[in-house]
This record gives structure tokens, C-alpha cells and sequence, in this order.
């Protein structure tokens, strides 16, 4: 089978077709319209095979993943996915990895919409960069420079799962079905879209967690030129942490990627309506601490003992 013919039977109908597709694939370039008033967000990850992503996974998870890493970024800007591309690079042409990658992708872009209008297909080590777009009206794109001083911070998930099952891959740790349980924490992340869209009202700056809490919180505090506090009894772990990891725990959750939860950081005047708004989400999220003027993260820790915290989360360099 040559590409075209990949092209064609796997790709070219996955997705339901959008009014707003001018042309998809098919043309040397995809057209779509961008709605007056909106504007445009576009957001690329590549999963590279031992690198984002264990050997070992399934063709499926790795379609879902690669669609669910970019909406979660586009979640994390308040933004609605609309389009994606697809480039894949591959060692051969398997059919059967295809249709359940195809599947995969097409389970995580079906709920939101999602068109598949183009991309590359190439041979090579496996290699899959996807892009996605998505609308955002006009000028409310939420930063991660913009959190000031008394702005609480949240999250929107229990933290370290994902991480504890990757672990749980390098040294039998888990009871097999709580790593069950965490493998699908790690291969079938959840975007916070609706979460997204709520906190372009509310939010003074957001992004994913997909380093681990320290660094990307970090990210917002450099941007915004502040610094946070964090309580240590309010950072939320995944209930699985604290039965294999005791006193472990909270590095894990602090440094461990992978979790695609939100970070976000809430001004005082809006938490009110803010936590209304949520409760009608049906949607849990924690409070973990304060931003502050002074740069840094620091930690109270339950004896009130404040900690200067320099963990590092994942780097490729
Ligand atoms: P070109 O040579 O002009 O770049 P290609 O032959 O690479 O075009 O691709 C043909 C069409 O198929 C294009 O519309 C392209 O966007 C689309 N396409 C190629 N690979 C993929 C893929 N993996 N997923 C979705 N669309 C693809
Ligand atoms: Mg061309």
C-alpha cells in the first residue's frame, strides 16, 4: 500500500465533516473559515516512540494521546478545538496498527468535533506530530503572563498518576489492577475543554500541566513576574500515590508530567462566581495556594514550615 492509498483508507473520512471546511485533504492545502470576531489558536506536539510514550502502548492510545496533548493545550488558553493535521511518520505500512490508530484518533476528536483536514505521511522511526486548531474570541486567549499577587491557584485533577504509572513500567510496583487503573491515566489523558472555556471569564492565567506542577506553574510565575505559595495539605495526589508511594507522594506530585491537568490562578474578586460556575460544571477543582510578589515557589509544608521548592519537571535537553 502507498501513502495515497493510506491516505485514503484510513484518514481522508475519519472525521464528521464541518461547515466551516471549505476543503480538507485532498489539495495541496486545507481551507476553513475563521469566523469574524474569533481568532485563531494553533498548537503542535510530536510523540515520539520511547520518548512521550512507552514502546509497549497500543496504536489506539497513541492516536488518542496525540489528539488529547493538543487540545489540552488548547484548553489551557480557553479555546474550542476545531481542525487538525497529521503528520505521521512510520516504519512500514501495518494495517491493523493503522485502523486502531485511526481509531484512536478519531475517539478523541469525535466528541469535540474535530476535522482531520490534512497532514504528511512518510516513512520512518514512528514519529507523530499533530496540530491543532482552534478558535478563541477575540483577545480573550488566557496567558500565562498575566497572574498577579493574591490570584489563588488551582487545579483541576489529583496530580502524580500518570507519572506512577510510567514508573510502574521500569519496576514492578502496582497490584495489577491499579495499574490498569493508572496506565489509562497515563495513555488516555483528558483535555479540560469545557474547563477552558469557563476560565476565559474568570482566570488571570492558565496552562496544562504537562512537565509536573512545579515546573509549569513555574512557567506562569516567570511570565507574570511573581511568585506562589503552596500548601502542602491542599495539593490533590491521585488516590493510588499515597498507598504505593507514603512520604513520596507529594514529590511525585509536584514533579511528574504527563498529567494534562489545568493550572490556573483565579483573582480574588472573581472567586466567588467562579466556584458557582463551577459547581453548575459539575466539575471538582483545589485550591493549592496563592500567587505572591516575591519570585520563587515555595511550599508550606503541614507543620507550617515554608520550603523553597526546587524541583525540576521533565526536560528533553
Ligand atoms: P503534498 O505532496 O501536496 O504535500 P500529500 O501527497 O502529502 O500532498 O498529501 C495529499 C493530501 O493528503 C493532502 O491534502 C494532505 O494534507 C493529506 N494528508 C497526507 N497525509 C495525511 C495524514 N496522515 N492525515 C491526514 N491527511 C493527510
Ligand atoms: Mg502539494
Amino acid at each position: 500500500m502507498d501513502e495515497f492509498s493510506v491516505i485514503q483508507n484510513y484518514f481522508q473520512s475519519l472525521t464528521a465533516p464541518r461547515e466551516d471546511v471549505v476543503f480538507g485533504i485532498g489539495d495541496d492545502c486545507a481551507c476553513v473559515e475563521v469566523p469574524l470576531g474569533q481568532q485563531l489558536l494553533i498548537s503542535t506536539d510530536t510523540l515520539i516512540a520511547g520518548v512521550h510514550f512507552p514502546l509497549a502502548t497500543t496504536p489506539h492510545a497513541i492516536g488518542y494521546k496525540a489528539a488529547m496533548v493538543n487540545m489540552s493545550d488548547l484548553a489551557a488558553m480557553g479555546g474550542m478545538p476545531c481542525w487538525a493535521s497529521l503528520a505521521l511518520t512510520m516504519p512500514e505500512v501495518n494495517t491493523t496498527w493503522l485502523a486502531q490508530f485511526a481509531q484512536g484518533l478519531k475517539d478523541a476528536l469525535n466528541p469535540y468535533q474535530v476535522a482531520l483536514i490534512g497532514g504528511d505521511t512518510t516513512r520512518g522511526p514512528l514519529s507523530v506530530t499533530l496540530t491543532l486548531h482552534g478558535l478563541i474570541p477575540e483577545g480573550k486567549a488566557l496567558r500565562r503572563k498575566n497572574a498577579k499577587p493574591q490570584d489563588k491557584i488551582f487545579v483541576s485533577d489529583g496530580l502524580g498518576g500518570a507519572s506512577l504509572a510510567l514508573r510502574s513500567l521500569k519496576e514492578p510496583l502496582l497490584k495489577p489492577d491499579h495499574q490498569k487503573i493508572l496506565l489509562e491515566k497515563l495513555n488516555y489523558p483528558k483535555a479540560e475543554v469545557e474547563l477552558g472555556v469557563l476560565l476565559r471569564s474568570y482566570a488571570s492565567s492558565a496552562i496544562d500541566i504537562s512537565d509536573g506542577l512545579a515546573a509549569d506553574l513555574e512557567h506562569i510565575c516567570l511570565a507574570s513576574g511573581v511568585g506562589a505559595m503552596l500548601l502542602e495539605e491542599d495539593i490533590p495526589l491521585h488516590p493510588l500515590l499515597k498507598t504505593y508511594l507514603g512520604e513520596d507522594a507529594l514529590s511525585l506530585a509536584l514533579q511528574g508530567g504527563d498529567d494534562y491537568a489545568l493550572c490556573f490562578t483565579i483573582p480574588p474578586e472573581n472567586l466567588e462566581a467562579f466556584q458557582t460556575q463551577l459547581t453548575s460544571l459539575n466539575k471538582l477543582c483545589y485550591c493549592i495556594g496563592t500567587i505572591e510578589k516575591k519570585p520563587g515557589l515555595r511550599l508550606k509544608t503541614r507543620d507550617h514550615t515554608v520550603k523553597t521548592c526546587r524541583l525540576k519537571g521533565y526536560t528533553h535537553f
